[in-house]
């Protein structure tokens, strides 16, 4: 540990799996203390049993439970001046395909989720010096999509709604988004299964450096923005996807 988020109080959803837990592995040792949450508990709290850190099984669609969920995070932990928004749900459905319920549902996890916990943040994040957050959006937030229209809409739409509340929030919250590409995490797995040796390359082959990310590429990234580091930066959205949307 070196001390990068030493004292900080970070609130982390979508915490059970792929990149949420490993930015909590990151906030972690770099002396942050952290509320974990996420729909799947028993996942949370697995990455609890390595991080250490308080447990919330929580829908970010569930407005009423958010703001309940959030002021027993902020309590538990004295007090949020970070939180990082990685709770999302992939669909790989074309226009023609996809029904309304699904794309409702996207967005509704994807967007209104991420609003839903940065508002309710809000109150506790701007009594503090440090306040940041940080929102995961995509690589197709900025590059017409991969895996289907409803998806890649949901992440511009957080990506333009981080961009946006950053000039609200400014000077007292630093909002950056980060744009991921292909990552190996349990949702890339559900887009093209590990064992699918052809797809996984011809999806290597979308980017520039030929190859999927890995979850602590990611985090790295995060752990950047959320830090002191960062602290002229705001309203960034920040691509780490191997080369794809330069080009
Ligand atoms: P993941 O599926 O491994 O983890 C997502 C976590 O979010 C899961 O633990 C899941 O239970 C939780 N979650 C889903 N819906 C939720 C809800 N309604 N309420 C609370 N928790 C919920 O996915 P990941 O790859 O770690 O993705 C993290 C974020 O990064 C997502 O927003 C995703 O869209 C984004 N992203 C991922 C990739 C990639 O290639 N993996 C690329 C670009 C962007």
């Amino acid at each position: 540990m070196t001390g990068r988020l030493a004292g900080r109080k970070i609130v982390i959803t979508g915490a059970g799996s792929g990149i949420g837990r490993e930015a909590a592995r990151q906030f972690a040792r770099e002396g942050a203390t952290l509320a974990l949450i996420d729909r799947d508990e028993a996942a949370a709290q697995v990455t609890a049993d390595e991080t250490g850190g308080h447990v919330f099984g929580l829908d970010v669609t569930d407005e009423a439970a958010v703001e309940t969920v959030v002021a027993r995070a902020a309590e538990a932990l004295g007090g949020i001046d970070g939180l990082l928004n990685s709770a999302g749900i992939l669909t790989m459905k074309t226009v023609d395909d996809i029904g309304v319920e699904e794309f409702r549902r996207v967005v509704d996890v994807n967007l209104t989720g991420t609003f839903l916990v940065c508002q309710a943040a809000l109150p506790w994040l701007r009594k503090e010096p440090k306040a940041a957050i940080v929102n995961i959006a995509s690589a197709q937030a900025l590059l017409p999509s991969l895996t289907g229209s409803a998806y890649a809409a949901s992440k511009a739409a957080v990506m333009m709604f981080s961009k946006s509340i950053a000039k609200e929030l400014a000077p007292a919250v630093r909002v950056n988004i980060i744009c991921p590409g292909a990552t190996e995490t349990p949702m890339t797995d559900q887009g093209v299964a590990p064992d699918d040796v052809a797809g996984r390359k011809a999806l290597a082959a979308v980017y520039a450096m030929n190859r999927l990310a890995q979850p602590e590429e990611i985090a790295a990234g995060i752990l950047f923005l959320m830090s002191d580091e960062a602290s002229a930066i705001t309203g960034v959205a920040l691509a780490i996807d191997n080369g794809r949307t330069f080009h």
